[in-house]
């Protein structure tokens, strides 16, 4: 699902940028094969992204995944105790109103995660829909999906009952393989009240998780040097791509939406990226304004397998061709302390 190419040719100025919105509805069967494809994509990047002016104040609205049950619990670790860090981190950059987006499945049971999303709400956080189970739509029929949707706003509706939490984050950020699924699914969205919760900065900050349990439990602290290390490198080239492929797709940046997930070792490397975020001139917003920015509102109606950002969607609508930039360490990640 992560954008691991990067597109190629000529900026586009923003005159360009508003005649392909015009053109959205046309088949992207091509731009398709090409991002599979990367090997057919010629010639290297840098070059090209050197020539890119990014803004010394961007903004961004953070955001967190799979509350209040991301990740694995490591050592004796508690999902109140990641909250509470998680939590501690946010007020120590004045930051409030942050989403985080619930699945609903095992928080009945589960006395820990109940006391985790009370102490997030009372912390002044919000909470948005993420599905109950987590299911991926590329694999799942739409009325099933839309199901799985409605069955998550019973614990938002206990939780948080005058809360906004009619905010939709796609699991995996898939909006549908088929068209069919796709506006089945969105049509349902808008019609029972609900926005969606779109993304432009990823760098799948939760692959980091699991080998960090690993390593702990190894007491390896070469390989959790290298997993904070490389956490940090990722964020900075992902975040870096996202900003510059919207100058591609729009024309400029747009204010973003960085996905999080609310697991134990992107809390731990919170206060890191916080600093990095701040070090690139970031400012702050909630996702509600930052969604005001009329890009959010686009309908690129072509679906994408796989999933993708806002960007994603977009580009891959203007029949882009793309190549790869600096992939995310998955092969090593995977065998870390095993
Ligand atoms: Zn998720």
């Amino acid at each position: 699902m992560s954008p691991n190419l990067r597109i190629i040719g000529g900026l586009p100025t923003r005159a360009i940028a508003i005649a392909v919105f015009a053109a959205f509805a046309v088949s992207s069967v091509a731009a398709t094969l090409a991002r599979q494809n990367p090997a057919a994509s010629p010639g290297p990047a840098k070059s090209v992204l050197r020539h890119f002016h990014l803004e010394r104040h961007p903004v961004v609205a953070l955001t967190f995944d799979d509350v209040p049950a991301a990740g694995g619990l490591h050592l004796d670790e508690t999902r109140v105790g990641i909250v509470t860090r998680l939590i501690d981190e946010l007020k120590a950059n004045h930051l409030r109103g942050i989403y985080g987006f619930v699945n609903g499945d095992g928080v009945g049971e589960d006395p820990d995660l109940q006391q985790a999303l009370h102490l997030w709400l009372a912390a002044g956080m919000n909470i948005g829909n993420h599905t109950f189970s987590h299911p991926a739509l590329d694999d799942t029929a739409a009325e099933n999906y839309i199901h799985d949707i409605a069955a998550d706003e019973p614990t938002l509706r206990e939780y948080d009952p005058a809360g906004d939490w009619h905010w939709f984050r796609y699991p995996y950020l898939e909006e549908g393989n088929t068209s069919q699924k796709r506006e089945a699914v969105r049509g349902w969205l808008l019609g029972n009240g609900y926005r969606i919760a779109q993304v432009t900065l990823n760098f799948q900050d939760d692959d980091w998780d699991d080998p960090y349990g690993r390593c702990l439990a190894k007491h390896d602290q070469a390989g959790i040097q290298w997993l904070e290390q490389s956490y940090m490198e990722n964020a900075a080239e992902f975040i870096r791509m996202g900003r510059e492929e919207q100058i591609v797709a729009f024309g400029h940046e747009i204010p973003n939406v960085l996905l999080l997930h609310e697991t134990d070792f992107t809390t731990l490397m919170l206060p890191r990226l916080m600093k990095l975020l701040h070090s690139q001139g970031f400012h702050f917003a909630p996702i509600s304004k930052v969604e005001r920015d009329p890009i959010y509102a686009l309908d690129p109606y072509e679906p994408i397998p796989g999933g993708g950002s806002i960007t994603n969607q977009v580009l891959n609508a203007r029949h882009r061709s793309y190549l790869l930039f600096k992939p995310e360490p998955v092969e090593k990640l995977d065998r870390l302390c095993k």
